[in-house]
């Protein structure tokens, strides 16, 4: 490939910006994860015939073409060596009653700011907060605290418009002769091989496609690698008007652990969960034997709450908060965890092996599995998340010339979250830190349908290569930051 040529046919067709100045190659090339892959041209396309162009001309010349949203990912999903399209100029909303049409680009920020004049909310809500794009939550299937209650992307989406790898627009579930073809994978699968967890954004979702009008959630936690995403449609969800958050003390991570399935036949909207490191940045004063912390939210039927709460609780609760801005005050606190995590280290490694998921009743034994890795490898580890839904971040400390490990660790570490009927990423995607597991995942079986629907969307493997399907170990190869 001659890369003056491609420069030139680019400049010439596509109406947006199109750069590969050194400077902002380096901005794109690294992304909220510890990664770095340098790309080869940064686009910014105008409208949709741009995004069709550009994926026209990347198959002629044979370039990868990789979607970028904000670029919050944490496992280098949005990194790649071709050709890196930010979708930024894409940042249509239009509301409709209680669903909302939004451009792939739009920042969460703009979207909650716009719903809430409305008297509305978009339910996934990570902890990145306003920061991310709509794309790029849709890339990972992104969730938050409250999905516990509301779900992740893909329990809120009801439409996707995207180009394939082929240059084609498409529109799902309307488009009944692709959706026909999905359906057809979706019932070859062999569902028992799909994890039982409330939350996943491994491989494709093909485990949630029972009829035509799912179709377009194989779009949903598909990072880019099935099409570029110009626009979706959404369920929008009126405001709660009152929310009670109580922080439960506990002494051992396992007593919290054991406590979340308890505490969900309360039907609360959240339950988080942040060990010491996260602990000792908040501003209060708590007994000196507490070792961790759950937020418990309820935003609908508060009557007797409290004390429902205290009669499945084996914790202490230590604020109960009614009022609105103490409770944001508070959430602040578990949001900023990897924030405090970075804070807490210096002059060596943390690493992530980061967001698994397992059924909540199994939460105890991802602890055990933890404690063990960390005594095998001495490691250390931070561990914070969306307890409710068995979705622990873990944080691992390692020092430096033991890099190797790393590797080494994930290999058992989800071995194991697997035998106990997880899913080795809970909302952050498979990007370059777990791709190479997919395929353990679910089985060979499933794994060549996966290969069969990416060869369907994407023939010539252009659309962010190397991401779910692939066949090469990139999790520690391209780690620049750590
Ligand atoms: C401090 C912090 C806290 C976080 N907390 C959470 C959390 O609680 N829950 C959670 O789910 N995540 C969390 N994340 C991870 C991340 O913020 C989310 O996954 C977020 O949704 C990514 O959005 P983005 O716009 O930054 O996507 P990017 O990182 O830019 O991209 C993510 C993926 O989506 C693809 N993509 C982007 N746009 C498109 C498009 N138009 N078409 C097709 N594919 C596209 C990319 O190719 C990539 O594979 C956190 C990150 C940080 C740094």
């Amino acid at each position: 490939m001659k890369i003056s040529e491609l420069q030139k046919s680019l400049k010439n067709i596509i109406s947006g910006d199109v750069f590969w100045e050194k400077e902002i190659l380096n901005y794109y090339s690294v992304d909220a994860s510890s990664y770095q892959i340098i790309p080869k041209i940064v686009i910014i396309p105008k409208n949709e015939k741009d995004v069709v162009n550009v994926i026209k001309i990347a198959k002629k010349y044979k370039i990868s073409v990789t979607a970028r949203g904000a670029g919050t990912g944490l496992v280098g999903n949005s990194l790649n060596s071709g050709i890196i399209l930010d979708l930024k100029k894409f940042d249509l909303i239009k509301i409709k009653n209680n669903h909302v049409k939004v451009g792939s680009g739009t920042i969460k920020g703009k979207l909650d700011e716009t719903l809430k004049k409305r008297g509305k909310f978009f339910p996934p809500n990570p902890s990145i907060g306003p920061y991310c794009s709509i794309g790029g939550m849709i890339g990972n299937n992104a969730s938050g605290s409250r999905s516990l209650k509301y779900g992740s992307v893909i329990d809120n989406i009801e439409k996707i418009t995207f180009v394939d790898g082929n240059g084609k627009k498409i529109t799902l579930p309307k488009n009944k002769k692709i959706g026909i073809k999905i359906l057809k994978s979706s019932k070859k699968t062999e569902c028992k091989k799909f994890p039982k967890v409330t939350k996943n954004s491994s491989g494709y979702r093909l485990d949630l496609i029972k009829s035509i009008k799912d179709t377009h959630k194989i779009i949903v936690g598909s990072e880019g690698t099935l099409g570029i995403v110009l626009s979706a449609e959404f369920r929008i969800k009126p405001i709660p008007k009152k929310r009670v958050l109580f922080v439960i003390e506990y002494q051992s991570e396992n007593d919290a652990a054991q406590n979340c399935a308890q505490i969900l036949t309360t039907s609360p909207a959240a339950v988080e969960f942040v060990d010491r490191t996260i602990m000792k940045n908040i501003n209060h004063k708590f007994n000196g034997k507490t070792s961790c912390l759950l937020f418990v939210e309820y935003d609908s039927e508060l009557k007797n709450i409290q004390s429902r709460v205290k009669k499945v609780i084996t914790g202490n609760i230590v604020k109960t908060i009614k009022d609105d801005s103490e409770i944001q005050r508070w959430w602040k606190f578990r949001d900023s965890s990897l924030y405090y995590s970075l804070k807490s280290i210096k002059n060596k490694i943390l690493h992530v092996i980061e967001d698994a998921t397992v059924p909540v009743e199994h939460l105890p034994e991802l602890f055990s599995i933890i404690n063990k890795i960390n005594q095998k490898f001495h490691t250390k580890s931070i561990a914070y998340g969306h307890a409710g839904n068995g979705n622990i971040h873990i944080r691992l400390i390692l020092d430096e010339n033991k890099l190797k490990n790393i590797k080494k660790i994930a290999d058992e570490y989800f071995d194991k979250v697997i035998k106990i009927g997880g899913t080795i990423t809970g909302e952050h995607g498979d990007g370059l830190a777990r791709s190479e597991y997919v395929r353990k995942q679910y089985g060979p079986a499933n794994y060549r349908i996966f290969k069969e629907l990416k060869n369907q969307f994407d023939p010539e493997n252009i659309l962010n290569p190397g991401k779910i399907v692939s066949h090469k170990s990139t999790i520690i190869k391209n780690l620049s930051r750590v």
